[in-house]
């Protein structure tokens, strides 16, 4: 039997009824403006998010790349972000090589951080010694913070703080649907306040391609420049966008399934010997746990529950499209005979 596949939420297969919307895209060239399947959804998700316009994008990763350039001015400008941000950790470095941009970290609770821990780090304006602050980035939900979901409060009191320091704001929206279906907060009362944010199909959404990243018509007019130059331009995209529409009719209210399977996973986990983990924490697909020796663990069961070892002690495991009920409770008996 294939292992249950918890590493990640990225590893889910297109299903029967996404291959079939892909098979029948209508297509056209997308460089050329001239693909009406990605035309469509750039719409779609500039309306769901409140903003003017979309850009489609091969990635997430791309997304986060070009919207901190298009903020970043040249000359010592700084980015504000929590410390276990995506661009900090996991996108080779790209702040400071694609945007020139300094890093500011903060240390937030589990991805979260408040609008006073965002002004105390501010540099005073003025000061020829000190970076420029320019930017603050928020990640919706918090993806090494444990899937955490900042509440609409904790958003608009960073904008707020933003606002009064004249700071440009972004939004890593790669799961922010995940944080709307747990929440019931709208996904445009949370990134409408943005001057950009985006929205990843290959995670939950459970799509093999694409990413929006949304804005003013301006910035995102800007933004297709830097497309061209990093070549994120495309063809007949529509072949893939038409993946990310029928994610968007059949796979978000079900995110709520991921959820409570997480919740399930996570409850389980908790009541084993030698795991440490609040359930009451996991507020939407991702579970991160800790063990004494993470990866000997993950070394162990990994014929039969695939898992991420994040460091020597904390495990992550991702709940999505491709994994039951059935299966969460199958890989709990796996690592409840490895724990108990
Ligand atoms: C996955 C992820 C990204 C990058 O998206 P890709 O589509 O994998 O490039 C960015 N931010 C967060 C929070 C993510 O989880």
């Amino acid at each position: 039997m294939a292992p249950i596949n918890l590493y990640s939420d990225t590893q889910t297969r297109p299903t029967d009824g996404m291959r079939a919307a892909i098979a029948s895209a209508e297509v056209g060239d997308e460089q050329r403006g001239l693909d009406p399947t990605t035309l469509r959804l750039q719409e779609r998700v500039a309306s769901l998010l409140g903003h003017e316009a979309g850009l489609f994008l091969p990635s997430g990763t791309m997304c986060n790349g070009i919207a901190l350039r298009l903020h970043a001015r040249p000359g010592g400008d700084e980015v504000v972000l929590d410390r276990t941000a995506h661009p900090v950790n996991s996108e080779a470095g790209s702040p400071a090589q694609l945007s020139g941009l300094m890093v500011r970290t903060l240390d937030g609770e589990r991805g979260v951080f408040t609008a006073e821990q965002l002004e105390a780090a501010l540099r005073p304006a003025g000061n020829r010694h000190m970076p420029r602050s320019r930017l603050v980035s928020v990640e919706q939900t918090s993806n090494l913070g444990g899937g955490t979901v900042w509440p609409l409060s904790a958003v608009l009191s960073v904008l707020d703080v933003a606002a009064r320091h004249g700071l440009r704001t972004h939004l890593d929206g790669a799961r922010l649907l995940n944080a709307v279906v747990a929440s019931g907060v709208s996904a445009a009362s949370f990134a409408g306040g943005f001057d950009t944010a985006w929205l990843d199909f290959t995670k939950g959404l459970g799509a093999p391609v694409g990413a929006v990243l949304v804005g003013s018509s301006e910035l995102i007019a800007e933004a297709w420049r830097w497309k061209q130059m990093l070549g994120g331009a495309l063809r007949q995209a529509g072949i893939v966008a038409a993946g990310c529409l029928y994610a968007l009719d059949h796979h978000v209210d079900r995110l709520a399934e991921d959820h409570s399977n997480a919740q399930l996973l996570a409850r389980g986990l908790a009541s084993l010997a030698g795991v440490q983990l609040d359930p009451a924490s996991v507020e939407t697909n991702i579970v991160i746990f800790s063990v004494d020796d993470a990866r000997g663990l993950v070394g162990r069961v990994a014929d039969e529950v695939e898992l991420q070892a994040f460091d020597a002690r904390r495990v992550r495991a991702v709940t999505h499209l491709d994994v039951s009920r059935e299966d969460v409770e199958r890989a709990l008996d796996v690592l409840a005979r490895e724990l108990g």
